[in-house]
């Protein structure tokens, strides 16, 4: 029996709008930016201190402060830590408010009329991730102990480590696994080390040619991937 794993954060829901809406009450019109650039810049530098704050080295306002200034310093902007904080907050109150898309919503809805086994696999603080997935329902297709988070473990995607303990609490080997996800290195790489099938939700068109790791399917949108789970459920994984 196969499980597709979802990741949360930028696959099952959109992180841009309560990113955006943050955006705009603390900084408005004063930069001139393309939000998606700085929203990717805050990624990779979030990244980088991932880790220091997951296991308490780096204390988390102090985690919050650098993604976010470093990323404005990426695209040659300077805000202070108290910017910092104040759009922190915002942008975890407005995450209070997200959404899955009714295509999201169709696909998963799918899965669970074909018996498909659903999962989600996400890095994060246990509470704060699980929190998201309350408030986005998931819960009414994809019960709590399939859901995998990193903080409930001490490590994190792309290591194979968290891949073998979602195996574990579903119960099931890695040839049965399919991870779906938006981030080339910890959702992709992660899951084709672990020796999971990969599908890659490319939404920005990153361009991974020259990668050694390929995903064993890609798709743009929404729309593509509700696709591809169609075609799993009515003939089965062609991967
Ligand atoms: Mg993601």
């Amino acid at each position: 029996m196969i499980t597709i794993f979802f990741d949360l954060d930028d696959t099952l829901y959109d992180q841009i709008e309560p990113f955006r809406k943050a955006y705009d009450a603390v900084f408005g019109n004063r930069f001139d930016i393309d939000i998606y650039q700085l929203f990717e810049a805050r990624s990779v530098r979030g990244d980088e201190v991932f880790e220091l704050a997951q296991c308490g080295k780096m204390p988390m306002d102090e985690m919050h402060i650098y993604r976010i200034q470093k990323a404005f310093e990426d695209l040659g902007y300077v805000v202070t830590d108290e910017e910092a904080l104040r759009y922190q907050k915002l942008y975890e109150e407005n995450q209070g408010k997200i959404s899955m898309s009714d295509t999201v919503k169709k696909m998963l809805e799918l899965c669970n009329v074909y018996n498909i086994r659903v999962g989600i696999i996400s890095n994060g603080p246990s509470g704060h991730q699980r929190k998201k997935a309350k408030v986005l329902n998931v819960g009414a297709w994809i019960p709590e102990e399939h859901i995998v988070i990193s903080g409930d473990y001490g490590v994190s995607k792309p290591n194979t480590g968290l891949f073998l303990h979602a195996q574990r609490q579903l119960g099931t080997e890695a040839k049965d696994c399919i991870l779906v996800g938006d981030n080339y290195q910890n959702d992709i790489v992660g899951a084709k080390r672990a020796g999971w099938k990969a599908v890659w939700l490319n939404k920005r068109g990153q361009d991974i040619r020259e990668e050694v790791c390929q995903p064993d399917y890609e798709v743009k949108n929404e729309a593509e991937l509700f696709a591809w789970v169609r075609s799993v459920c009515e003939r089965g994984m062609e991967l």
